[in-house]
């Protein structure tokens, strides 16, 4: 089990925009896959993209599962619950127009929390580890979290959304709490 060091904004590797990834997966690719699983799980969190532990590759996992606190007490537990999804070279093909607020935040951006307004559904188009190819629509949670993920493929953060003096305010805290 690895666990890779999650990088914290304001990092410039968190702003780069990931290549998309080829098929058949190479091993260091495999590995790649593995390590966000065992990271996201350590943090723990409900969702990690490669941008987020330096590797600019359009790989991320989620286990949306993983928000209930009962969930992630018990997941080593026999009957434990985990749900993992890896998406490989994501796209969305279509989002609604309809808008929902959920209140985000992320590992890159700890301890931060505000509300996002983001389409309220979505269809996207995916890759599995195998190199299968998959068309789904997504709501609610779900779509949230899958937009949030894939936005850090393009070098984007839920921060982003927010007001620049909200925003700016975030990044010079984290700096002085960060700093190395
Ligand atoms: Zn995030």
């Amino acid at each position: 089990m690895t666990i890779r060091e999650i990088l914290i904004h304001p990092d410039d590797h968190l702003r780069e925009v990931a290549r998309e990834v080829t098929f058949p997966l190479s091993d260091d690719v495999k590995q790649l896959i593995q390590d966000l699983a065992d990271t996201m799980y350590d943090a723990p969190g409900v969702g990690l993209a490669s941008t987020q532990i330096g590797v600019p590759l359009r790989v991320a996992v989620t286990d949306i599962l993983w928000r209930s606190e009962e969930v992630r007490h018990n997941a080593d537990e026999p009957g434990g619950l985990r749900d993992l999804k890896v998406w490989i070279n994501p796209e969305f093909l279509w989002k609604s127009d309809e808008m929902v607020t959920w209140e985000e935040g992320c590992l890159s951006v700890p301890e931060y929390y505000a509300d996002v307004a983001r389409p309220a559904a979505v269809r996207l188009r995916w890759f599995d580890a195998e190199g299968t190819r998959h068309e789904s629509d997504f709501e609610g949670f779900q779509a949230v979290a899958l937009q949030h993920e894939f936005d850090h493929l393009d070098g984007k953060l839920f921060i982003d959304y927010l007001s620049m003096l909200r925003r700016n305010m975030i990044t010079k805290k984290l700096k002085k709490l960060y700093k190395s």
